[in-house]
């Protein structure tokens, strides 16, 4: 990969870095405890503890993605970053603009 390349894909990872960090900020927001019934009723209560479910699962996979990115920034300086993980060959840079974290080309997702 060129030097330009990886300076290229270091300011996109950092980026995205921000932009999941604050996606985790909000989502932590929305996976708080639920009033009881009382407070805002059944009807919404059952729509809010759905609505929690979901946020939930959005937000351990955001977490898991805010990982991989900084493992990522970690390794981009390492001779074998940008390698597929399992047939080692390279990912297009194209794909790893598109999503920084990814440590497997197309073929192996
Ligand atoms: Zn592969």
């Amino acid at each position: 990969m060129k030097y330009e390349e990886k300076q290229q894909l270091r300011e996109r990872i950092h980026s995205e870095i921000e932009n999941t960090t604050e996606q985790v900020i909000e989502l932590k927001a929305l996976t708080q405890p639920i009033a009881p019934d009382a407070a805002i009723g059944r009807i919404s209560r059952m729509e809010a503890i759905n609505n929690k479910s979901v946020n939930e699962h959005l937000l351990s996979k955001t977490e898991a993605k805010l990982q991989k990115l900084e493992t990522s920034l970690a390794f981009i300086d390492r001779e074998d970053y940008g390698l597929c993980r399992v047939c080692k060959k390279p990912i297009p840079l194209g794909r790893l603009m598109m999503l920084p974290e990814s440590d497997k080309c197309v073929d192996c997702a």
